[in-house]
């Protein structure tokens, strides 16, 4: 078995709960990190050692990609979150932890094969930054986003990046999360998971949420987690906006 897991967002408690689920198992082979390990959250060493060390792939995510680059496109909240992530990471101490920190989100992969199944953060074309919503299904979405997207995938592509877990396919349906407590075969066709998010779920459940694949199915796992713990952390940090915390709670 396979574990991806995406979008911690410097989320401490949520990620100890997922590893721990993950040891419960027993079955879990490899672990796989689909980016956005920080922003928005108070835990940014924490995450990123914890990932480096339990994880076979870390890509880079949009929050990596904006602690880099600049927070482009961020709403006023998460670039000041980022901002005091970008000074965190600056004051790593010794230097040669900054160093290497630095040096790790700056070699972060974009995107990852493994045989016929892509790994992204966020779509198959534009592998940091493009979401893939499920109103791109609605009735006047152009049709061409999802072809273009669905062309270039292989067979199976997982993603993170809008925190809303579940399962598109070519036929044009998305399968939430939720609706598949007994997971969902992909054996048969091509198919775009979204492997939720562990640390900031967007679909009104806000347990922490991961992905087992098998080669076959996948399954979507849900882990409670101290949310008290995190969200009296972020309120602590106040470049952090306290609708962080509030979120957490809603699952949105
Ligand atoms: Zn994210």
């Amino acid at each position: 078995m396979i574990a991806f897991i995406s979008d911690i967002h410097a989320n401490r408690p949520a990620l100890q709960a997922v590893f721990d689920d993950i040891d419960r198992l027993g079955t879990v082979e490899r672990i796989y990190c689909l980016g956005d390990v920080i922003g928005y959250g108070p835990d940014v060493e924490w995450c990123i050692d914890a990932v480096t060390s339990r994880c076979k792939l870390f890509l880079m995510g949009n929050h990596e990609h904006a602690v880099l680059h600049g927070a482009f496109g961020f709403h006023a909240g998460a670039k000041r979150a980022i901002d005091w992530t970008r000074r965190q990471i600056e004051a790593l101490d010794p230097a040669a932890k900054r160093k290497a920190v630095q040096d790790l989100l700056k070699s972060l992969p974009i995107r990852h094969a493994i045989e016929d199944v892509l790994l992204v953060h966020g779509s198959p074309r534009d592998p940091v930054m493009e979401y893939v919503l499920e109103s791109d299904l609605w009735e006047g979405a152009d049709p061409s986003k999802i072809d273009e997207i669905f062309d270039a995938i292989p067979r199976l592509c997982f993603v993170g990046h809008t925190h809303r877990p579940g399962v598109f396919t070519a036929d044009r349906c998305f399968l939430a999360a939720g609706e598949l407590p007994d997971g969902y075969d992909v054996s048969d066709g091509k198919y775009l998971i979204n492997v939720g998010s562990v640390g900031q779920p967007r679909d009104r459940d806000p347990r922490a949420c991961y992905t087992l694949f098998s080669g076959d199915a996948v399954y979507f796992r849900r882990v409670t987690y101290d949310i008290d713990a995190v969200s009296a952390r972020v309120r602590a940090v106040p470049e952090l906006d306290p609708r962080f915390a509030d979120r957490l709670y809603r699952g949105e």
